[in-house]
């Protein structure tokens, strides 16, 4: 599709902001849109259709005028690779400027969850990650991030029940249109799906912590935090530059307080790097009195970075300390290890290969 912005980007607009919107255009053009059209049109919308024409029970003449005034902006598979060992699937999907994201679509017994992308790369830095290692191209609209949910359920056939946003990009560093997302999803009339089943997930950009505990959105925070102190965290992460350790733990003690929920944190465990017990004993200091949970992921391995996943001892060492101190952690099982499920990985292989 041409890059087209005089066109509406219709399947981001919230069902109040399409009825207004259909309100418009009847003024507008010559064809009136009776005020049962927004539902019905939202309802295709989030059914994931990519074109106008397939609206069946909207008129010709007013599917003529939304195509003429708007465009469905829905991912395109461009690639898709199935894990033989647990059914996960990765899917390389093509927006229509030729950006190319990443979400992962993994089945758990509590229901099928997505791990979408935010942005079309990532600014952040971390020395780790995979998906900031060509920089950012754009944010991703309110519409990309749901497409990535209805493209994988209409080829999957199964419905979704769970999102994470933790794929490529920072939803923070794309905030307002992570929230017009967050909104989307969970319009009854739409694809439902509770804030309870969503969780955001954030390199640490303060600022956005202290927004979001304003929305009052039931969802769960994660918190990437993979070090202990300001010297360990600064020399993976260079947003710790920006927004320093304590201040990133003052406004999570701070979301606490206000939201009264619980905050999840990331913590990738690097081989010599941030597993030693002492880093354990530290971040029992660090998080201690906090309505919180930490998640161990072993490191997985980028091929442009040194860095190594920790081996299983120190991993399980690094929990016991957590656990025995009153703080609860897992370790995090690993889907669709054959498929290169990691994020960022794709995107990266794919555009190296076009270079
Ligand atoms: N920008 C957000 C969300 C995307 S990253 C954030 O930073 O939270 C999703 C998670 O994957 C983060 O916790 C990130 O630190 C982690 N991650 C990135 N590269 C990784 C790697 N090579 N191995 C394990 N986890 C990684």
């Amino acid at each position: 599709m041409d890059l087209n912005t005089c066109k509406k980007d219709i399947a981001s607009l919230e069902l109040t902001e399409l009825t207004e919107y259909l309100a418009e255009l009847s003024e507008e053009t010559s064809v009136k849109f009776e005020k049962f059209r927004a539902k019905q049109i939202f309802s295709w919308l989030m059914k994931g259709v990519g074109d106008f024409s397939e609206m069946t029970n909207i008129s010709a003449r007013q599917r003529e005028v939304l195509s003429e005034k708007c465009y469905i902006a829905l991912p395109k598979i461009h690639q898709k690779f199935v894990s033989k060992i647990d059914g996960t699937v990765k899917y390389l999907f093509e927006l229509y400027d030729g950006e190319r994201i990443e979400s992962v679509f993994m089945r758990y017994k509590h229901g099928n969850t997505i791990c979408i992308s935010t942005q079309a790369g990532c600014r952040m830095g971390c020395t780790f990650c995979a998906s900031t290692l060509a920089g950012l191209s754009r944010h991703l609209t309110p519409s990309e991030m749901l497409g990535q949910i209805l493209a994988a359920q209409n080829d999957t056939g199964e419905r979704i029940s769970n999102i994470v946003m933790m794929g490529i990009g920072e939803p923070l560093d794309n905030y307002d249109n992570s929230i017009k997302f967050l909104k989307l999803v969970n319009c009854p009339d739409g694809i439902n799906i509770g804030y309870r089943h969503i969780s955001l997930s954030t390199c640490g950009v303060v600022p956005g912590i202290y927004k979001l505990a304003q929305e009052n959105l039931p969802i769960t925070l994660s918190i990437s935090l993979h070090a202990p102190t300001q010297e360990y965290r600064e020399s993976i992460m260079p947003v710790a530059r920006k927004w320093s350790i304590d201040e990133l733990i003052k406004a999570c003690r701070d979301y606490i307080d206000v939201t009264g929920r619980r905050i999840s944190f990331e913590y990738t465990m690097i081989d010599s790097v941030n597993d030693s017990e002492e880093c354990a004993r530290t971040l029992v200091k660090l998080l201690s009195g906090m309505l919180c949970h930490v998640n161990l992921i072993p490191l997985n391995d980028v091929k442009e970075r040194n860095f190594r996943k920790s081996n299983i001892k120190s991993i399980q060492s690094f929990a016991s300390i957590l656990e025995k101190n009153g703080i609860t952690a897992t370790v995090r099982r690993r889907l669709g290890s054959d498929i290169n499920a990691s994020c960022g990985q794709l995107r990266r292989d794919d555009s190296k290969a076009s270079e």
